[in-house]
């Protein structure tokens, strides 16, 4: 979910927890794909006919790829929700992460102006 809409559909802290829970899931993923291509390379054998070979190795092939995209993921949304987070505190009053989207991608470096809750003090959280 894109940052904007995330902040005006469900506030910050409950985005945050969110990205936080979205990249967990994959990171379980790649967990989930580690143990499938460590059985894969388990029951992969030269003696097998050529057909089972080939599926071990298609097996094998997709577990890597869906595991490499899973790692991704993972890193993206975490890196992201915590790129976020690092600007979510008010730098009048110092609170963390109670405002409200005053304008979503209206400044030139796509950037989104916020408003605490507690003092009115705005800023700009960059994407
Ligand atoms: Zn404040």
């Amino acid at each position: 979910m894109k940052l904007d809409e995330g902040i005006r559909k469900h506030g910050f802290r409950k985005w945050y927890e969110r990205e936080l829970m979205h990249s967990h899931a994959h990171l379980l993923l790649l967990l989930a794909c580690a143990i499938g291509l460590m059985t894969s390379f388990a029951v992969f054998s030269n003696a097998a006919p050529l057909m089972q070979r080939a599926l071990d190795a298609a097996a094998i092939a997709l577990f890597a790829a869906v595991g490499f995209w899973s790692l991704k993921r993972y890193f993206f949304l975490l890196l992201h929700a915590e790129h976020v987070a690092n600007q979510a505190v008010c730098s009048a009053c110092k609170t963390y992460g109670r405002f409200s989207l005053v304008a979503g991608r209206a400044t030139q470096d796509e950037s989104l102006l916020v408003r605490c809750r507690t003092c009115q003090h705005e800023w700009a959280i960059v994407d």
